[in-house]
């Protein structure tokens, strides 16, 4: 029996599948604090048996690191009840033979959507930046996991935005996230179809996303998913600019065409890459 849980900030999801990462069987309830999700997630699991393999894709900041003694915790989070609370200690308590991982959601996501390759980088753009890197077959971290929403592009000409990083104003997330468009332009991401110069800051910035993970980590592709990706040809757009900038240098986009691709499992993406981790 292998298991998956996705926790994300608003709904959790949690499930039975396949090693594949195929979904038998799920459930989906509203996230509360963390000892009540966990609760309804293992009852839900008991009523189905006893799980061999458990992967956990989770909201963060989170110790993913496995040689760190508050690995599978919640760190600094301001989301009540959830701060130091042990995700995998809630279910070894209860299922002690199982084997238990747990990662990021953008790193699980990645998984999900490696279809195959080894080197591919996930990046997500709704209320916050996040990203995900798996590279060589392993998911990337270091003492905690990437951060890579919260870093300093260079300016798009003519914007003087100063951004909504709480901590760092105008860092990526601060320019590009949902709330970044809604502050800037005054409508909601959604409603800026007719705004071209909202979607040219808008790609020039996840662009530049994309080339510093070419000049990190080579990855064959990179997703790009969440709300904002949703606008039309939003990815080709960012592709452009890509190429634009890199003046053939990188081998990686050289040799992979799409390389911006939006994401294939949508919705499912988080609770399949659980089930994938669970089985790796
Ligand atoms: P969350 O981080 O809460 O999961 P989402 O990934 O759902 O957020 O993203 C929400 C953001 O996506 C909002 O800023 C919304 O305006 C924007 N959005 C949703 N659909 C579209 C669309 N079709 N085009 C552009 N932006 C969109
Ligand atoms: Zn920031």
């Amino acid at each position: 029996m292998i298991a998956g849980i996705e926790l994300g900030g608003t709904k959790t999801v949690v499930a039975l599948g396949e090693a594949d990462g195929r979904v038998i069987e799920e459930h989906r309830y509203p996230t509360t604090d963390g000892p009540e999700t966990l609760a309804r997630a293992i009852a839900w699991l008991q009523e189905r048996g006893i799980p061999e393999r458990i992967g956990i894709g989770a909201f963060g900041p989170i110790s993913v690191n496995r040689a760190r003694a508050d690995y599978g915790s919640l760190l600094a989070t301001p989301k009540p009840g959830w701060r130091g609370f042990s995700v995998t200690g809630a279910l070894a308590e209860v299922f002690p033979a199982a084997r238990v991982a747990i990662d990021t959601d953008v790193n699980v996501a990645v998984l999900a959507e490696a279809d195959g390759l080894d080197d591919v980088a996930y990046i997500t753009i709704g209320t916050g930046i996040g990203g995900g890197v798996l590279a060589d077959g392993r998911l990337v971290h270091g003492a905690v996991h990437s951060e890579l929403g919260h870093w300093f592009p260079r300016r798009a000409e003519g914007d003087d935005f100063a951004g909504v990083c709480p901590f760092h104003g105008d860092c990526l997330e601060g320019l590009a996230s949902g709330p970044a468009m809604k502050q800037r332009w005054g409508r909601e991401a959604r409603d800026l179809g007719d705004e071209p110069r909202a979607w040219e800051f808008e790609t020039h910035y996840l662009a530049q996303a994309v080339l510093v993970l070419l000049a990190a980590v080579n990855p064959a592709r990179v997703v790009i998913g969440g709300g904002v990706s949703q606008a039309e040809g939003f990815h080709g757009q960012v592709e452009e600019k890509v190429r634009a900038a890199a003046q053939s240098y990188f081998a990686a986009l050289e040799e992979n065409s799409p390389f911006v691709v939006p994401p294939q499992h949508g919705q499912q993406a988080g609770i399949r890459g659980a089930l994938l981790l669970a089985s790796s």
